[in-house]
C-alpha cells in the first residue's frame, strides 16, 4: 500500500478518490464479506463538513471527509459504522497508520483554525501539513504528545497493571506522557517510580507507534528489575502484580505497541 503525501489540495474529489469517512469519533468502512477496507468517493453520499486531501495511495487520490450527521443513505447498503478505535482491530497495519494519522488531522483542521497570536484566521500551506498565519507569519503544525510505555521484567516474570480506565481483569504495561525538559529513559524510570514504585535497569528502546486518541507518539521500552517493592499509586494504577506466562491475565490486543511488548517477552521465554 503506497502512500505519497501531498500539500496541495486538487479543485475537487475525484469519484475513484479513496475516502476516510469520519463522523465525530466514528469512522465509516466497506465491508465485504468478512473483509473491510475504505470505500472510494463514487461508493458513498454523503453531506460534507469537512473535507481535505491526504495525498495519493496507489496512485489514487486519498481525501478525509468528515460528515455531520449519520442520517444518509449509502447506494450499496455496505457501509459499517465502527469506532475508529475499533476500526484498528479489522484493518491491516498501513490502513491503521492512515485512519490514525487521518483522525489527527481531521481534529486538527477542525479545532485549529485561527492565529493564538493575532487572532488573524489561519490558512492550510501547500508546502507541508501546517497551517499559517498570513498576518504575523506564525506556522501551526499539528501537535504530537510523546508518550512512554514500557514492559517490566523480572526473571520469568512480567509487571503488568490495571489503570481505572481500563475494563475490568484487562492489564497492561506502564504508560506515561514525557513531561517538559525530560529525556525518554529518565521519563520511563519516573513513570514507573510515580505508578508502581520500583527501579529499572537496562532500559532499552523497543519500537514506536502513533496512537491517536488522542495525539499521542508511543515510544515502547523495556526495562528490568532493580530494586523495590510494588506500590501502586491508587490513582493512575489501581492493581499491580507480577505475571508468568502461565498466569497472565486480559491483555492488550496485538495491534497496540502494548500488546506487542509483552507478546515479545513471551517470545523471549
Ligand atoms: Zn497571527
Amino acid at each position: 500500500m503506497h502512500f505519497i503525501p501531498e500539500f496541495t489540495q486538487p479543485s475537487h474529489i475525484a469519484g475513484d478518490s479513496i475516502i476516510i469517512l469520519f463522523s465525530e469519533n466514528n469512522i465509516y468502512l466497506k465491508k465485504e464479506s468478512v473483509i473491510y477496507d475504505l470505500p472510494n468517493y463514487k461508493e458513498i453520499d454523503v453531506p460534507i463538513s469537512n473535507s481535505f486531501y491526504l495525498g495519493s495511495l496507489v496512485q489514487k487520490p486519498l481525501w478525509v471527509i468528515n460528515t455531520p450527521t449519520d442520517d444518509f443513505s449509502w447506494p450499496n447498503n455496505k457501509l459499517e459504522k465502527l469506532t475508529t478505535r475499533e476500526a484498528f482491530s479489522v484493518l491491516s497495519n498501513d490502513q491503521v497508520k492512515l485512519i490514525g494519522m487521518a483522525f489527527q488531522l481531521m481534529r486538527w483542521s477542525r479545532n485549529c483554525n485561527f492565529c493564538s497570536n493575532c487572532g488573524e484566521k489561519l490558512i492550510l500551506s501547500d508546502q507541508e501539513r501546517a497551517k499559517i498565519c498570513n498576518h504575523c507569519d506564525k506556522i501551526y503544525y499539528p501537535r504530537i504528545n510523546p508518550c512512554i510505555i514500557v514492559s517490566i521484567r523480572k526473571g520469568n516474570q512480567i509487571l503488568l497493571a490495571r489503570s481505572p480506565r481500563f475494563p475490568k481483569k484487562k492489564f497492561s504495561v506502564i504508560a506515561g506522557f514525557v513531561e517538559i525538559g525530560e529525556t525518554l529513559e529518565a521519563c520511563v524510570a519516573r513513570e514507573i517510580k510515580e505508578e508502581v514504585g520500583i527501579s529499572v535497569q537496562n532500559i532499552q528502546y523497543f519500537k514506536s507507534q502513533n496512537w491517536p486518541f488522542p495525539n499521542s507518539l508511543m515510544i515502547a521500552f523495556t526495562a528490568d528489575y532493580l530494586s523495590g517493592k510494588v506500590k501502586i499509586d491508587h490513582r493512575e494504577i489501581v492493581e499491580a502484580n507480577w505475571y508468568t506466562k502461565e498466569t497472565l491475565p486480559n491483555l492488550p490486543e496485538n495491534c497496540t505497541v502494548a500488546g506487542q511488548l509483552i507478546n515479545a517477552f513471551l517470545d523471549s521465554l
